[in-house]
């Protein structure tokens, strides 16, 4: 299977609600789709959503790498040379991870066909279904209240809220939401590094002095604060998880070597794809640490291939992979099948099943693509 064409375009997807966190609010998924020609006629799928203000990844930025380095170095090569392919599409520019995300993502669809089982299959997966959790925006305690109650209305058994906006409310806000969901459904936070260390273990043994009862806090302290995150993670009695401080498996390779978190959630965007995913995985199963997969405000491309992702390591127990159910609508054909809490991967897909996605502007091609 001969690589001969990639082409890129953007596709714009309505969100439910406004999603709103200590960093940005945004109204809709603003993404790129990066499809893979064959000379097999099969097609590999990508996705990258620009974050500028988590990967720094913009959409220029995002095509700019695609264009310039991603795509000319791929076009032409056997897709056979897979593990070749792999360290090309990280060693061919640095940094850009969600460019290099979308081409991983493409590229493991084609091995997948080309060896004509799904992906997670591949990796030695075999479980197929993963619960995920539903994100509740940081707005005011009585909105995150009525949020809350609607996700369980839904059907989602765990919730994970948005906090760090004004700090003085969180305690507050967690109240609310504690107060409005049955005792049974699970509480996890998110503060996006909005808090200082100190405040942060104040502010989360608060919340469990109160019986608020968090499974644990996403990032609480700056992304590059990790003595601040280990000074939480030692003194806080809720366990702390690393989002923004783990990018790449060196990233990662820190935290477990300092014990500066609790857990650690991979997010393709942020690694570069699933064969950086992986190695994450297996150094948090070296050190006993537990994982999260999560991901941007993205479409179900990408999504869909975190999935695969847990579904083939055990060391991923928490699902964090709400993005399709926060979108208004879905243009993506194929994959994963996303009903509320519910994603289950179909086991008569090969590689990650996905056989189109509607409304793609394309802005730019190399070599020979269809259409
Ligand atoms: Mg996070």
């Amino acid at each position: 299977m001969k690589i001969t064409g990639i082409d890129w375009g953007e596709v714009s997807i309505p969100l439910r609600t406004p999603f709103k966190t200590a960093l940005r609010t945004v109204a809709s998924v603003e993404d790129i789709i990066v499809r893979v020609y064959t000379d097999t006629g099969d097609i590999g799928f990508g996705e990258a959503p620009p974050t500028g203000r988590i990967t720094g990844d913009t959409t220029g930025a995002i095509v700019g790498a695609i264009r310039d380095h991603l795509a000319p170095a791929l076009v032409s090569r056997r897709v056979d040379d897979f593990n070749d392919l792999m360290a090309l599409v990280q060693g061919c520019v640095v940094h850009n991870s969600s460019a290099k995300a979308a081409l991983d993502i493409a590229l493991w669809d084609l091995f997948g066909k080309l060896r004509g089982v799904p992906v997670y299959q591949l990796l030695g997966g075999s479980r197929n279904h993963l619960v995920t959790d539903l994100t509740i925006s940081v707005n005011s305690p009585e909105e995150m209240a009525r949020d809350a109650q609607i996700a369980v209305d839904r059907g989602f058994d765990c919730l994970k809220v948005k906090v760090g906006v004004n700090p003085a409310l969180d305690v507050e806000r967690l109240a609310a939401v504690r107060a409005a969901v049955p005792s049974g459904i699970t509480l996890r936070i998110d503060a996006n590094q909005a808090w200082k260390p100190k405040e942060a273990v104040r502010i989360l043994n608060g919340m469990q002095e109160r019986g608020l009862n968090i499974e644990f806090v996403e990032q609480p302290v700056a992304a590059d604060d990790l003595e601040g995150m280990k000074y939480v993670t030692e003194r806080s009695c809720v366990p702390v998880l690393a989002d923004e401080s783990v990018f790449s498996p060196m990233d990662a390779m820190k935290i477990l070597q300092t014990g500066a978190a609790d857990l650690i959630n991979i997010k393709l965007m942020k690694c570069g794809g699933i064969y950086n995913g992986l190695k994450i995985a297996t150094l948090a199963e070296m050190y006993g640490v537990e994982c999260m997969i999560g991901c941007m405000l993205e479409g179900r491309v990408a999504v869909n291939a975190a999935a695969h992702l847990a579904c083939a390591r055990s060391v991923i127990t928490r699902i964090d992979l709400d993005g399709p159910m926060l979108c208004a609508s879905d243009p993506v054909h194929g994959g994963s099948v996303f009903n509320e809490k519910d994603i289950t991967l179909p086991d008569d897909q090969t590689g990650l099943g996905i056989t189109g996605v509607d409304g793609v502007k394309r802005v730019g091609h190399v070599g020979e693509v269809e259409g």
